[in-house]
């Protein structure tokens, strides 16, 4: 979305969202064809830093350590380690190279650190992104200097629901770092999780907060919840597929330049849904078979996803097009 471009509002988006699904998923797919080659899919590679023990108490998290999970806490690995992590991604195709730290937000002893992963992950031609919760000023421009591409950091459900899932931290919180992000010119990675207990309406308005930020992020990854032992959502209900596709759906048609990514919960969907789900806009993946410390795939069944689709990993450089994105 450009900075002219107009708000979304709840009921713009919701009639969207309620369309017949075959319409839904046509008009996504014509949105998704005047922004994207249909048939490219953007790879990032996603390593943990540092896992278990944050400070924070997302519902869904099994690295929170206040959900009582198994997952003990390490501390924030070595600098070579990442790289060569780095390497193997980059010789598998991926484009962006994605690193996660569980904490509430980085402490300043780490930073060094943080900017050396970066400015090595950029040296190997690569995108670099990373996800280490709230940032101050400072941690924005030394990440910003250091060459840093996209910061994640979803907004999760709707600012309604937000205080169910997370009692930490709030949703404004979320917002400034953001805004915070987005000023210092690093691109936003942002989206959600799924099949939380969330009504519709939720899933509607966390698009809408998304879509009329400052500028829409970058990426946009759309999660389905996969349930993790000891932690809150458990035993959360199963969300209706359709009703995921549909947010899909709904994240490309009013993000149009973004990439969305189907991300989390891959690996418990069939082919013919992750089909679908790309035929609605879905136009970015994470490769290899763990995320943070959820299973994905794995890249043989990726690959014979992609070959039986006839998809193609997307180059660093193919952006939305130019021309149909002003
Ligand atoms: S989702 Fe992130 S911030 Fe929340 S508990 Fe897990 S690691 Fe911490």
């Amino acid at each position: 979305m450009s900075d002219t471009q107009p708000k979304w509002t709840r009921e713009a988006a919701t009639a969207l969202h309620d369309l017949p699904f075959m319409e839904l998923l046509f008009r996504a797919q014509t949105v998704h064809r005047a922004h994207f080659d249909p048939n490219k899919v953007q790879m990032s590679r996603l390593l943990s830093i540092k896992t278990g023990g944050c400070a924070e108490d997302c519902s869904y998290c099994s690295q929170s350590a206040r959900n009582g999970s198994n997952l003990s806490a390490s501390k924030l690995i070595e600098v070579e380690r990442v790289l060569s992590e780095a390497r193997k991604a980059r010789e598998a195709g991926a484009t962006r190279f994605c690193m996660g730290a569980a904490w509430r937000e980085p402490k300043e002893r780490d930073m060094d650190t943080l900017v050396a992963m970066v400015e090595g992950v950029k040296a190997m031609g690569m995108e670099s992104c990373m996800t280490l919760g709230m940032l101050d000023d400072t941690q924005v421009v030394r990440l910003r200097d250091a060459g840093l591409d996209y910061y994640n950091h979803n907004i999760d459900t709707s600012e309604r629901y937000y205080p169910e899932v997370i009692t930490t931290r709030t949703f404004a919180d979320r917002i400034a770092t953001l805004n915070r992000v987005q000023e210092a010119g690093i691109k936003v990675c942002s989206g959600g999780i799924m099949g939380m207990g969330e009504e519709a309406t939720d899933r509607i308005d966390m698009l809408v907060s998304l879509a009329n930020l400052p500028k829409a992020p970058d990426s946009v990854p759309i999660n389905m919840l996969m349930p993790q032992a000891d932690t809150p959502l458990a035993k959360a209900e199963p969300l209706d597929p359709i009703a995921f596709v549909r947010v899909i759906a709904l994240a490309r048609i009013m993000m149009p330049q973004s990439h969305v990514r189907l991300s989390a919960g891959r690996s418990e969907m069939s082919d013919e849904m992750q089909a679908l789900c790309f035929f609605a806009g879905a136009n970015s993946i994470f490769a290899g078979d763990t995320l943070l410390t959820a299973e994905n795939p794995g890249d043989s069944r990726d690959m014979a996803l992609f070959a039986k689709l006839g998809l193609q990993p997307m180059a660093a450089e193919e952006h939305a097009c130019t021309e149909a994105a002003e």
